[in-house]
């Protein structure tokens, strides 16, 4: 069913239809981070005097969604791409570093249960089985800590480079916390003034239809119509083209990831120098879990959880508890929490006719792990690199988009579950549910027992661009307490080998805790001399 003012698209009249014509004008409806990023990365990339025209229409009257303030290391080239400086990124962004995920209570319910899923690939990861290793040693300490320096660095308090590191170079691998509606500004202002997207700040009101079924145009409350030859719909959970328009459905994932509420929080530092942590802090909660994102002016909270399991009064006050606990006085947080309804899916086609979904509109299954904008950023990479010059070419370019997201989220949504499927947590109904093998994917419900013989590998992920590689799952899998079973020897578990990379590991932490500044020291140099140019 169409949404109220929203019709189904009726025939437009003498649109040209024909074959083989040129593919000049791309029209994003949307301004949030996906729209904006996704205007950037075209314009960027196909823009010019002769290039193809992007416009961006937003309505005034429908907020962006305000949330998403984790990014992977992806978006440093994303950023870099499009022509925007790091120190002016971190300024206008209210940016900090982050460094990957600490994980609390979610193995069992022991808020001393910690582990790391870092950014850095498991040093000698594709030299020798580092798992076996660690095994050996009898996985008295944890994975992250013996494969990866990036742990202690966290867990120090200090940056991933230096103050004469030059701008999006690391010493150590990251990607971003940011402040997502200053994100959108950043990104609106280069996108207009330095990329040259026309901007339209006007409501979508209709679609108009093609007669092969595509969009010829929408019509606008006081723009009149708005032709292109692409649309790009970004228009968050109303999904207004690809969802409301085409009726693409979506699939429902909401059986094997049960949050579908998310309550977000604002809260302010103890005082100015206070630390701010270079890592997601993720920590298990009976219903859910709750994320802490420091910024350098504020922190970023909230708590995703299951209504089924959690009443809303409930999540709030576990949520003010935290706030309480980790630091923020109860009169320094900004307000209630907002309330955000989530239905864990994604859509079974993101690309139908001329109308490609980007961002909320194609899907959202929750934000552990912060999937969401990397999945922006290669969805815009990858209609920059093979826009269609021609409409022809669209329903092959169709095929294979959808093929690779259809591919892309299934892969999120096995190792978001992985988190929860290998929990020992016994405190709820929810964690037990998580734990029984009909809620796995059937991935999971295959790979897990092989995972106990041998540790995740390339092997088990075939695609050259894996959106979450094999490192990880190892991660999360041996963070979370599992330990490969010993096998016959093989050459790749060579105990010299493996030990001289655990060694060269220490050497590393040694050298990155002397040589790394404090993560504030960092920010604060950045905020008022910025970083060297790249
Ligand atoms: C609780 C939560 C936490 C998250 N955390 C993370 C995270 O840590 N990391 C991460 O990568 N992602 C995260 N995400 C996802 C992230 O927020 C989104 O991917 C990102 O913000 C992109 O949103 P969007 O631009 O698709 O939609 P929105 O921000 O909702 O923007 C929708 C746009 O569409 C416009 N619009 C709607 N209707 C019309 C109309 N009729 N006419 C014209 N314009 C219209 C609106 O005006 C708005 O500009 C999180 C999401 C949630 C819900």
């Amino acid at each position: 069913m169409a949404a109220p003012g929203f019709p189904l698209g009726r025939r437009a009249v003498g649109w040209n239809q024909n074959q083989g014509v040129g593919m000049r004008r791309v029209l994003v409806v949307g301004g949030g981070s996906a729209g904006w990023l996704t205007a950037c990365v075209l314009a960027a990339e196909l823009g010019g005097p002769d290039g193809v025209k992007v416009a961006l229409v937003e309505s005034p009257d429908v907020p962006t969604i305000g949330v998403g303030e984790g990014t992977w290391p992806s978006m440093r080239d994303t950023l870099r791409g499009i022509g925007i400086g790091e120190s002016e990124f971190m300024r206008d962004c209210d940016a900090a570093f982050k460094q990957g995920s600490k994980f609390v209570a979610w193995a069992d319910a022991d808020p001393a249960q910690q582990y790391y899923h870092p950014f850095a690939l498991p040093h000698g990861y594709t030299e020798c089985n580092l798992a076996a290793g660690w095994a050996a040693r009898g996985g008295r300490e944890g994975y992250a800590d013996l494969v990866s320096a990036q742990p202690a660095v966290c867990e120090s308090g200090l940056g991933p480079k230096q103050f004469a590191t030059p701008e999006y170079a690391a010493v150590a691998n990251y990607g971003y916390h940011l402040d997502a509606a200053k994100l959108g500004l950043l990104l609106r202002r280069h996108a207009i003034e330095r990329l040259g997207v026309r901007h339209i700040s006007d409501h979508v009101e209709e679609v108009i239809a093609r007669e092969d079924g595509g969009i010829a145009a929408l019509r606008t409350r006081t723009h009149g119509l708005l032709e292109a030859d692409l649309f790009i719909d970004c228009t968050g959970l109303r999904a207004l083209l690809i969802g409301q328009h085409f009726q693409v459905p979506k699939i429902d994932c909401g059986e094997v990831l049960f949050n579908d509420r998310a309550l977000a929080l604002q809260v302010d530092y103890a005082s100015a120098q206070a630390p701010v942590a270079c890592q997601t802090i993720s920590t298990a909660q009976p219903h859910g879990w709750i994320w802490d994102i420091g910024l350098p002016t504020r922190r970023g909270l909230g708590h995703v959880y299951s209504s089924r399991d959690s009443s809303d009064d409930e999540a709030a006050a576990r949520l003010l508890a935290y706030a309480e606990r980790s630091g923020a006085a109860a009169v320094s947080l900004r307000g209630a929490p907002r309330q955000i309804r989530l239905e864990p899916g994604y859509r079974r086609d993101c690309w139908v006719h001329n109308c490609v979904a980007v961002g909320l509109a194609a899907g959202f299954v929750e934000p552990l792990e912060a999937s969401s904008l990397v999945l922006v950023e290669l969805a815009a990479a990858s209609l920059a690199a093979s826009f269609p010059t021609r409409r022809e070419d669209m329903p092959l370019l169709a095929r294979r988009f959808n093929e690779a997201f259809r591919y892309r989220w299934q892969r999120v949504i096995d190792f978001l579950k992985l988190h929860y499927a290998v929990s020992r947590r016994e405190d709820s109904d929810y964690w037990r549910r998580h734990r029984d093998p009909a809620s796995w994917t059937d991935a999971l419900r295959e790979l897990l027992p092989l995972w106990r013989r041998q540790p995740p590998s390339s092997h088990d992920f075939p695609r050259a661009q894996e959106i979450f590689p094999s490192a990880s799952y190892q991660y999360v899998l041996y963070g979370m307490g599992q330990r490969p079973e010993p096998r016959g020897r093989r050459r790749s578990d060579e105990p010299e080998r493996v030990e001289a990379c655990f060694a060269e590991v220490s050497a590393l932490r040694r050298r990155l805790l002397e040589g790394l500044p404090p993560h504030r020291e960092l920010l604060d140099h950045i905020a008022t001399r910025g970083l060297p140019r790249f």
